[in-house]
């Protein structure tokens, strides 16, 4: 993602596109309710005027008769009212939902086309969040701007125009309504901005100690450690620092907002000796000064709400920058072919950096993996092993050299076409919460082939484990959970049903004991017969059933042979295995 700034007027442009195109319908409906508003709100202030007008003259003697037409006008108005407010409240939260909805289908479909790599990167992951943000609170922005324009200017605007019809002197009294009602209410906003800048951290610290009391995920290790009281005390120092603050950051905040409030009432006061001025000199007549005294009330709470709702759609609105740019970068979905994932696959000099670490996380590998046979790759944590399987399988770009399939070096080509035939089990793989038959059959949607061969070869039995197929593995959602194991089981099932000539798995028994480990991969290498496999393990009791072996450190390739190979050779792989030896002694 590029990080050039962008104009408002283009972020604006491009919101109205994408809530357009996400519901024209709803767009319109949300202008017509908006003007519909404002046009109630002026007509009201014309019957206010006059009803009083007619009253008057009625007192004055005049027909009673005179005051029925603006009464019937009023209550029209009022029998509208709820009705536009109606349309008003579903066009808007449409207008969100529909807006949001498609900008983030936009977003969704853009983050296929991504490059693992690109969530790696620290700057990239926190514009990705604002993106997302951005789809979220945007269209709530726009429909803000919309209100502004379609309802709170023309309101004023007319109100403004229909007193300077009657006499020019009165736009004084809507400047002097206006102008310090506007500040304010700006005031007033930046001020609980300012107040939530300095109280925001605190706040937090507070509640992340009162988590680590009682929320689910903490109260175990909470309980077991006996830090309750440790929490406890956290908790009680910082909620009284926060209390302190609290009371002087108020205390500050409510002094400078009580001399504005004064002020404002002093302007407020004006305006009303003014008019009443205005009456007695006969400038306006009691109905206009009843009109414009009940539209104080209401411009007051317009821009209350439009001043208060700025903050965060502005927020929103220049998040959506980053969503735009997102779309707007022309990335290189890369080229559609048939890779052949049952051939050799080749690494040439094969170099990987993360980004914005400072060395290579690979460096220098020359590696072929015979098509149809295993290869195990061990190591200490942190040498390169999971790197190294990445980029096996194209997940990540070699900063340097290339992997070839076959023929065809693996870089230029989509992600579709990269991963077609290949499964690969994660060591940090994912528990979906999902039913037991999801969790599985997610990696060939398209297939209608049962899960039952898949649980079998991975030994998992149902009814053993109290479960059906349909039973969705979260507790949150009404199911029921699995052990680490049998969850690792689950992710080597999903891999498994997924149709491959490669298969990639990353420590995926780490949760099961050694002795049962071994049995897992035995049972493995039965049924990857034919197909190449890569498998990572820190435990090498698992490794004698690999073709070959790989011995990592530091990012390089440092031993490389059969099991007995290197064993005679007495180097890195044997001194791993003599001290792994008594695990596997019963
Ligand atoms: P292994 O699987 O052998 O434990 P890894 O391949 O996970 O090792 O890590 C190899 C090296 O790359 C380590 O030094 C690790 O700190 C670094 N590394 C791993 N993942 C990342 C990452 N996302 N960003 C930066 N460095 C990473
Ligand atoms: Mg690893």
């Amino acid at each position: 993602m590029t990080n050039k700034k962008m104009s408002w007027t283009k972020v604006l442009g491009r919101l109205i596109k994408y809530t357009w195109h996400a519901s024209p319908a709803t767009f319109v409906l949300l202008v017509i309710s908006s003007l519909f508003m404002s046009t109630l709100g002026f007509l009201e202030i014309v019957s206010i005027k006059t009803l009083f007008d007619n009253a008057v003259d009625v007192a004055n003697g005049e027909a009673i008769e005179l005051i029925y037409k603006p009464i019937i006008g009023l209550l029209a108005i009022v029998a509208l009212y709820p009705f536009g407010e109606w349309l008003e409240y579903m066009a808007q939260g449409y207008f969100w939902r529909r807006g949001s909805g498609y900008m983030k289908f936009l977003h969704h479909n853009r983050t296929s086309h991504m490059k693992s790599i690109e969530f790696e990167d620290s700057t990239n992951i926190d514009n990705l969040k604002k993106a997302s943000s951005g789809s979220e609170d945007a269209p709530s922005g726009l429909r803000i701007i919309v209100q502004i324009l379609f309802l709170y200017i023309p309101y004023i605007l007319s109100l403004l125009i229909y007193l300077v019809n009657i006499n020019p002197v009165l736009v004084l009294v809507i400047v002097l309504i206006f102008i310090p009602t506007f500040l304010l209410e700006r005031i007033r906003v930046e001020q609980s901005f300012e107040f939530e800048d300095k109280m925001g951290n605190r706040r937090r610290k507070t509640e992340y100690f009162e988590k680590c009391i009682i929320s689910r995920e903490y109260f175990k290790e909470t309980l077991l450690n006996g830090s309750f009281k440790y929490f406890l005390r956290l908790f009680t120092e910082s909620n009284k620092e926060f209390s302190k603050e609290f009371v002087s950051t108020k205390r500050h905040i409510l002094k400078s907002s009580v001399c504005m409030k004064l002020l404002n009432s002093i302007g407020f006061l004006s305006v009303l000796m003014l008019l009443v001025y205005f009456v007695y000199s006969g400038v306006i007549s009691i109905g206009l000064f009843a009109a414009i005294y009940y539209s104080i009330s209401k411009i007051t709470t317009m821009l209350r709400s439009a001043i208060e709702a700025m903050g965060g759609a502005l927020v929103g609105i220049s998040n959506t920058s980053f969503l735009i740019r997102l779309l707007d970068d022309n990335c290189d979905l890369g080229k559609e072919a048939d890779i052949p994932k049952d051939q050799d696959i080749q690494l040439r000099d094969v170099s990987f950096a993360y980004p914005n670490a400072r060395g290579n996380a690979l460096q220098n590998i020359n590696l072929t993996i015979k098509a149809g046979t295993s290869l195990a790759i061990v190591g200490e944590n942190g040498s390169g092993k999971s790197t190294l399987t990445k980029v096996i399988m194209g997940l990540y770009d070699p900063t340097k050299g290339e992997v070839v399939y076959g023929d065809k070096a693996l870089h230029p080509y989509s992600n579709i076409s990269k991963f077609k035939g290949i499964s690969a089990v994660f060591q940090d793989f994912v528990k979906y919460k999902l039913s037991v038959e999801d969790n599985i059959k997610m990696s060939n949607i398209t297939c209608e082939m049962a899960t039952e061969d898949s649980l079998d070869k991975v030994e998992i039995n149902l009814p053993e484990l109290n479960i059906k197929g349909n039973t969705i593995l979260s507790r949150e959602f009404g199911g029921q959970d699995l052990s680490g194991g049998e969850w690792q089981r689950i992710a080597i099932a999903r891999g498994l049903y997924r149709p491959h000539n490669l298969i990639v798995l990353d420590e995926p028994t780490a949760a099961i004991d050694p002795i049962e480990e071994a049995n897992v991969f035995e049972s493995f290498k039965r049924i990857s017969i034919g197909k190449t496999c890569v498998f990572v393990t820190h435990r090498l009791g698992s490794t004698k059933i690999a073709d070959r072996i790989i011995v990592m450190d530091k990012g390089e390739i440092v031993e490389d042979g059969t099991h007995l190979e290197l064993l005679n050779m007495q180097g890195r792989y044997y001194e791993l295995l003599q001290s792994q030896a008594q695990w596997y002694e019963r």
